[in-house]
């Protein structure tokens, strides 16, 4: 299984694998799920209210459960990390590594299971979702020889006869980990394993939209774990926020802006010096120049923009193209969103699926409603002959400046095209969003590709890539790095600057 995926196909390209996921994918949808338990300290708690997920591509059919969890429950978690965190932070990273890898071998073992969950929780294709299953165990092996490469991060100074000097980073504590919908596997075990293998322990808050894969993978990871030092509690966003308002020492989060800044309101009882890394939304552009090869813009746009139906922070939201190409690349974009199948991931030949729930439905619904009055809607919306909320790819163009629908973020397959007249003018419009998470652009021209590279305010840059204009960043390969709204570290997961986030700068003089 290669690491890229390509979001525009759908293919697994071998057999026995297509018919192990489709049996797999059988067996997930018609056992009746059993609500998720919340973990704290090894004990499994099976009590209170049981929050419902259903599939998105069916109505009416259970798919996943959790029982949500009480306010003393979220803090019964802490306390269970709060009391191991002293042993898992002395434990070295070469051990806690060790068990990480083997969290890493048994996902590994059950890929096809996860694949099938994942699709049968999201609606994801085969392909996205064993995309996401190969990003775990890149994601838990990168983040591990990062601790290997820089040695635990541990820097011996200057010393002397008389004195010997370190400068280290350690651990902050217990981190809680809040993890989405879209990812709930990868995303859900990146910041896990960020905070883990820094010496971290865990309370995880997996989305109520998608409790049972990222179940799956924390059962995984309790397996190989010393008791309290990954505990989970579901529920909604009201959990969220007990567990930030706790006395957590850092936040891992990723997720709406929306929520991610109340984060930093909820300061709890430890204030301003808690770690929050957040990485969320972002209004993402491609710009294309009258130089550009409008092949290759178009299809990484369209991939970008449709890719696990526009459910992703790194979707293309906007295309920013120069007046004079921009109505043959509004034609090429639109015959390439046309050609995607739309469908359940039980027919092989989807590229996408259905949108989460019936609100984010809502929503585009009523951007389209308003796309259509204030601009031309060149194709797509509803598929009203499918059970589940599909939407066939929406492409919009000629919105007034700065129209609201250019300048939030709809999590949606929802494209905005937008005519500039010169290069100078579309990066002002690229750059005059409250997001700065990743951008894309497409020009033949070197100059306008630096002018681009040292403009733009966006934290994953790409140039001239057909196979995603602002989407696809792999662990160990791209950096996540959200910049202004889109995130707060600055330094995002999948580079090499992130696990730093996880721990504070000691320094040790002994004589
Ligand atoms: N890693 C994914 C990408 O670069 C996006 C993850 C997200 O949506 O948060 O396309």
């Amino acid at each position: 299984m290669a690491t890229k995926v390509d979001y525009a196909s759908s293919s697994l390209g071998d057999a026995a694998l297509e018919a192990a996921y489709d049996n797999a994918l059988r067996l997930v949808r018609d056992a009746e799920p059993k609500p998720e338990q919340n973990l704290v300290g090894g004990l499994r708690h099976s009590t209170g209210e049981v929050v419902k997920r259903f599939d998105p591509c069916r109505e009416d059919s259970l798919v996943g459960a959790a029982y949500a969890a009480t306010p003393e429950l979220v803090l019964q978690a802490v306390e269970a990390a709060r009391g191991v965190k002293k042993s898992w932070a002395k434990t070295s990273y070469g051990e806690r590594n060790a068990m990480l890898r083997q969290v890493a071998a048994d996902v590994g073992d059950r890929l096809v299971e996860l694949a099938a969950i994942l699709s049968a929780e999201t609606g994801k294709n085969r392909l996205e979702a064993f995309g996401e299953a190969q990003e775990v165990l890149d994601m838990i092996e990168h983040y591990c020889t990062l601790m290997e490469k820089n040695d635990g991060y541990l820097l011996q100074q200057k010393s002397t006869e008389a004195e010997k000097n370190y400068d280290l980073l350690v651990p902050y504590g217990v981190f809680a980990v809040i993890s989405p919908f879209n990812f709930p596997a990868a995303l859900a075990v990146g910041m896990t394993t960020g905070a883990l293998v820094t010496g971290n322990t865990v309370v995880l808050k997996p989305s109520d939209k998608t409790p049972r894969s990222t179940a799956f993978v924390a059962d995984i990871f309790a397996a190989h774990l010393p008791e309290g030092v990954i505990n989970v509690v579901h529920g909604g966003a009201q959990v969220g926020q007990w567990l930030a308002g706790s006395e957590v020492d850092g936040i891992a989060f990723t997720g709406s802006a929306q929520v991610g800044w109340q984060l930093f309101e909820l300061k709890g009882p430890r204030g301003l010096q808690r770690p929050v890394l957040a990485e969320m939304g972002g209004q993402n552009p491609a710009i294309v120049a009258r130089s550009a090869d409008l092949d290759a813009a178009a299809a990484g746009i369209v991939r970008s923009a449709f890719g696990l139906s526009g459910q992703k922070c790194s979707a293309c939201r906007r295309v920013i193209v120069d007046d004079a190409v921009a109505d043959e690349l509004i034609a090429k974009i639109v015959r390439l969103a046309d050609g995607l199948v739309v469908g359940d991931p039980a027919d092989p030949r989807s590229n996408l699926g259905p949108v989460i729930d019936d609100a984010i439905a809502t929503r585009i619904d009523q951007a389209l409603e308003l796309a259509r009055r204030d601009g031309t809607v060149h194709t797509g919306g509803r598929m009203f002959s499918l059970p589940g909320n599909y939407y066939r790819p929406i492409v919009v163009s000629d919105l007034p400046r700065g129209h609201r629908l250019t300048r939030e973020e709809l999590f949606a397959p929802f494209l905005s095209i937008i005519r500039v007249s010169s290069f100078d003018e579309a990066l002002e419009e690229a750059n005059a969003v409250d997001y700065g998470l990743s951008a894309g652009v497409f020009s033949n021209e070197p100059g306008e590709v630096e002018q681009f590279l040292d403009e733009i305010e966006a934290g994953v840059l790409y140039v001239n890539r057909a196979a995603g204009a602002t989407t696809g960043a792999w662990p160990g390969i791209q950096s996540f790095c959200g910049w202004k709204r889109s995130g707060t570290a600055g330094k995002g997961g999948l580079g090499i600057w992130y696990l730093p986030g996880f721990m504070r700068e000691q320094n040790r003089t002994i004589v």
